[in-house]
């Protein structure tokens, strides 16, 4: 299994709680104004790799709290993503993926196979485009305001999605 990539940070403190590494997935087809990185839109740019090699250029330390999935979108090679997020796990270690798409797309009747087994091994889902007239500093680990942070275990066991925006903002990221 291979994912094409824009990039990977070893430690960051922004994409989510505690210390995490980041994977940056390739390929985009949101175009949302405004958007930070569009040199990750190119569905054939970045660098193609296999999932051992991700996870040694990873190289996780007992620091880390988990990996963050970002983008790009994830959801565009969610099987693959699924995938290392299975292995990830394995290691006790948590998943916070980011995406474009709202939890409402990803659920609903439209929704891909593969998106359900990606959602399956995320545990933290920061869902919608960036909106710039939306856009927010001080909120936690997103760019604009109708994102949110979504607890993805509890969202799927009630139905319902359990929005942990405030508890994180309260707290500050
Ligand atoms: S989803 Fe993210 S990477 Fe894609 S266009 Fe929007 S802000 Fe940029």
């Amino acid at each position: 299994m291979k994912l094409r990539l824009a990039g990977i940070t070893r430690e960051s403190a922004v994409d989510g709680p505690g210390i995490r590494a980041v994977v940056f997935a390739q390929g985009c087809p949101h175009r949302c104004k405004g958007c930070h990185n569009p040199e990750t839109h190119d569905p054939g740019g970045g660098r193609v790799l296999a999932l051992d090699e991700i996870l040694e250029r990873l190289r996780l330390t007992p620091i880390m709290r988990g990996v963050t999935f970002s983008g790009g979108e994830p959801f565009m090679q969610a099987g693959g993503f699924a995938q290392l997020g299975r292995l990830l796990k394995a290691m006790g270690l948590d998943i916070v993926t980011y995406t474009g798409y709202t939890w409402e797309a990803l659920t609903g009747p439209d929704a891909q196979a593969a998106w359900g087994r990606l959602l399956d091994v995320t545990d933290v889902l920061v869902d919608g485009p960036f909106i710039e007239d939306a856009k927010d500093a001080a909120i936690a680990f997103r760019g604009s305001r109708n994102q949110r942070i979504i607890d993805v275990r509890e969202s799927l066991r009630l139905g319902v999605v359990v929005d942990l925006s405030e508890k994180y903002d309260s707290v500050g990221s």
